[in-house]
């Protein structure tokens, strides 16, 4: 039986391209949207047209139930507990801690790190219970490493995963289900792009690569890490930006 590989939020952006990345490189993809229909049958197309293996089902990632019956689903269709699960869904928006609404910050946390909490534990127990090991790889930011005005929740929700990746790798790590965290710096995507119409010019001329990210990126080091060639690795940030947040 081929590999299969779970990824949350597919339908757009960074996901999208992972989707579509990880069943060039032969994997069975199972992706989560949550609104945007149109969105996942145009990636379900994309990917059938090539001759790959991918399903789209629509499942909020915050809510327990949601993502028991995704699993129950895709699982049923893999036949077996993914060998790969990419908590990817995430939200972004900029306002100031002050100005910053209760309903804001529960939505950014329960999509950004309930989400990777609750996908990991479903993925992680099917896992445990199969016999067999797998490897989680966790959205994190850039972001993390320095200190942006307006994105106290964001930047929040992306610390908690990144050490949630350390507390799950460790916990995991007896079962061999490695758990690692991809942090990207700028990626221009529709929503960054539609943010600001000059984001690749702006962050591609202060990054040390001088050039913006794009998914492609992204998804070079999320394969590295869901495959065997990276089968010691787990616990670890890789950060993907370029350079921009490493400088002083
Ligand atoms: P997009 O907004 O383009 O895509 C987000 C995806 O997540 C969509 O498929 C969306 O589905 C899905 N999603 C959002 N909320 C939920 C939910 N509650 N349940 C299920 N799915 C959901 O984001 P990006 O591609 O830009 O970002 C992807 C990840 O990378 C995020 O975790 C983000 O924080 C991280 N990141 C991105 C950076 C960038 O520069 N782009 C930089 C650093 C980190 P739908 O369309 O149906 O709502």
């Amino acid at each position: 039986m081929g590999r299969s590989a779970i990824i949350t939020g597919g339908s757009s952006g960074i996901g999208r391209h992972l989707a579509i990345a990880f069943a060039q490189a032969g994997y069975r993809v199972a992706f989560t949207h949550r609104n945007d229909g149109a969105a996942a049958v145009e990636v379900v197309a994309e990917i059938t047209g090539a001759g790959g293996q991918v399903r789209a089902f629509s499942s909020d990632v915050g809510d327990p139930a949601s993502v028991t019956a995704f699993m129950d689903e895709a699982c049923d269709w893999f036949g077996d507990a993914p060998d790969v699960l990419v908590n990817n869904a995430g939200i972004q928006t900029w306002a100031p801690l002050l100005e910053l609404s209760e309903e804001r910050w529960d939505a950014v946390i329960r999509t950004n790190l309930t989400g990777t909490f609750l996908n990991t534990r479903e993925v992680g127990r099917r896992l445990v219970a199969a016999g067999k090991g797998g490897s989680i790889i966790n959205l994190g930011s850039g972001c993390n490493k320095l200190a942006f005005p307006k994105l106290v929740d964001y930047t929040a929700s992306k610390g908690g995963v990144e050490q949630f990746t350390k507390v799950a790798a460790v916990e995991l790590g007896p079962h061999g289900i490695r758990v690692n965290c991809v942090a990207p710096g700028a990626i221009e995507t529709e929503r960054t792009r539609a943010e600001a119409p000059d984001y690749a010019e702006t962050w591609g001329s202060v990054t040390p690569l001088r050039r913006v990210g794009t998914p492609a990126d992204i998804a070079g080091p999320v394969l590295f890490l869901a495959g065997q060639e990276a089968g010691f690795v787990t616990g670890q940030t890789i950060w993907v930006d370029g350079g921009v947040f490493t400088q002083a």
